[in-house]
């Protein structure tokens, strides 16, 4: 498996951990775009947010997004921003699903 995100998932590839369970695992981005950067990941590999949809793994999902909600608001009570780049045109580049916290600074609209 070639895949970077099995492999933090695996403690192949070192990175900062900020919470783990048999399921998931959240570590800091290694090229954070807010002073608050943390990716949300299974530890299974799902390309991405439409392959686990069709996987039916409710209770995986719900569970990403209530962990991904959780740390957002520990790390700013005043706001954070959730994103799920997904394929090609939505600009993901690596291919294991994976969300996105941004905190830490205001966030603007439309992205880019
Ligand atoms: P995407 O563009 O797929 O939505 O996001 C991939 C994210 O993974 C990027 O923000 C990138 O900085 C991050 N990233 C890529 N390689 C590594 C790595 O080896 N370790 C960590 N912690 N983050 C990584
Ligand atoms: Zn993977």
């Amino acid at each position: 498996m070639s895949c970077i995100f099995c492999k933090i998932a695996s403690g192949e590839i070192p990175a900062k951990v900020v919470y783990r369970d048999d399921d998931a695992i959240a570590v800091n981005d290694l090229s954070p775009q807010a002073p608050k950067h943390v990716l949300v990941m299974p530890v299974k590999h799902y390309e991405n947010i439409a392959e686990l949809a069709d996987g039916h793994d409710d209770a995986l999902m719900a569970k990403l997004f209530t962990l991904a909600a959780r740390l957002g608001r520990e790390r700013s009570p005043d706001g954070f921003r959730l994103v799920v780049n997904t394929g090609s045109d939505g600009g993901q580049t690596v291919d294991h699903l994976h969300i996105h916290i941004l905190a830490g600074r205001p966030m603007t609209w439309p992205p880019g």
